[in-house]
């Protein structure tokens, strides 16, 4: 009886969740004057202390709870529609279901990265009734070794837990070229992942500036392994527009949209183009303006072409769209073999495209395609 309404509660919140991504993106395609999505660190202090990594401490406090619902306000008031909540461990915050709860009262989405650590069944149905959409655990390594100590094997049961009791979505993140003893052990976790109906990413490593770091021919090995396996279409879109080419290490030519479209506030408030170029602006999330958002959508950052960051990199798949939806399309989804291009592109993005798109030459179809597009946009509650 438990197991049927956990089921049915879950297959709610995925109606919901998969409702209010679409009128994400919806809302992100219709104005490129508001932040996508927003990362928020309410402490920089980790319980783990994996090598590759320069985002956490091991002294600092919380960020107290009013000053993170103020930021939250401020987000929200910018037009932000996500955000996400990371750290060092956020888990570690004694207030996080309240920030989680302060990000869903204001129309965003919530998102957490977590290592997982602290997970336990009572934990993870709290999460549940905070309203978390999105929950990721990075997982670099079968066996803990001297680089990381987030492995399958301490945190399996954690994630059986997760798939037990959790009404939010679960990703599974590893990251390739970080030194870890066997790179191939990213198949494992990919594998594992999808077993407990969870989906799964692989991210590059990146140095202290967000730069790629060459992957060895055995990292390269594992990659084209796991990325060969099956995989949702906006995961394979990413791997096709950015990591591709970066896991070959050859560069992107893409516009990074950060300090506009997305934005990383550290724990002292401060607005960073990202975790790994914080400074810039290095501007008070208090001071920051719709003029800064425009300001820095133009601005160029010369560290792009061999940046490594995901999530910055899919939303500028948002922004390219925008600007050029059938070049965009090109390179987000190429064909695969002699297929011709239209049957290639997945069924969602082919009915967007059907609604949305101006038609490639004028057909008699046009008529009962607005009709389609004014119930879309009504349906998204866009006007
Ligand atoms: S668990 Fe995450 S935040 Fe903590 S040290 Fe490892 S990578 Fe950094
Ligand atoms: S290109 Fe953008 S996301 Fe990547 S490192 Fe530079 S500022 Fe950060």
């Amino acid at each position: 009886m438990n197991f049927e309404l956990t089921s049915l509660r879950r297959a709610f919140r995925r109606v919901d969740r998969r409702f209010r991504e679409v009128r994400l993106v919806a809302k992100a395609l219709k104005s490129r004057r508001h932040p996508i999505l927003a990362h928020i660190i309410p402490m920089r202090r980790c319980n783990l202390s994996c090598a590759y990594c320069n985002e956490y401490d091991s002294a600092s406090k919380p960020v107290p709870i009013q000053i993170i619902l103020r930021r939250l306000e401020l987000l929200a008031d910018l037009g932000t529609t996500s955000v996400t909540i990371s750290g060092g461990e956020p888990l570690l915050h004694p207030d996080l279901d309240e920030i989680i709860r302060g990000i869903r009262s204001r129309g965003m989405m919530a998102d957490l990265i977590t290592n997982g650590y602290l997970l336990t069944p009572e934990r993870i149905r709290r999460l549940n009734r905070t309203g978390l959409d999105h929950l990721q655990i990075s997982i670099d390594n079968v066996m803990p070794d001297d680089v990381s100590k987030k492995s399958l094997k301490v945190l399996d049961r954690k994630l059986q837990w997760l798939a037990e009791h959790a009404e939010f979505a679960v990703n599974i993140n590893s990251v390739l070229g970080s030194g870890t003893r066997n790179p191939e052990d990213v198949v494992t976790i990919t594998r594992r992942a999808r077993e407990l109906g969870f989906e799964s990413t692989v991210g590059l490593i990146h140095d202290g500036s967000g730069q790629l770091q060459n992957l060895s021919e055995t990292q390269r090995a594992a990659y084209d392994a796991v990325t060969s396996l099956p995989k949702p279409f906006y995961t394979s879109a990413l791997y096709d527009r950015f990591h591709k080419s970066l896991a070959a290490g050859l560069p992107n030519e893409w516009h990074c949209r950060a300090g506009s479209r997305y934005l990383y506030i550290c724990e002292d408030g401060l607005v960073h183009y990202c975790s790994q170029q914080r400074g810039f602006p290095g501007i008070p999330l208090e001071q920051y303006t719709p003029a800064h958002l425009e300001r820095e959508y133009h601005s160029v950052k010369s560290c792009a072409p061999y940046c490594t960051i995901p999530c910055v990199q899919r939303v500028a798949m948002i922004d390219e769209f925008l600007e050029s939806p059938r070049t965009a399309l090109a390179r987000f989804f190429p064909p695969h073999g002699s297929e011709p291009r239209s049957r290639d592109l997945p069924m969602p993005i082919r009915v967007l495209t059907w609604l949305f798109l101006p038609p490639a030459k004028e057909n008699w179809k046009r008529p009962v395609v607005n009709t389609f597009t004014r119930a879309a946009v009504w349906a998204l509650r866009l006007k």
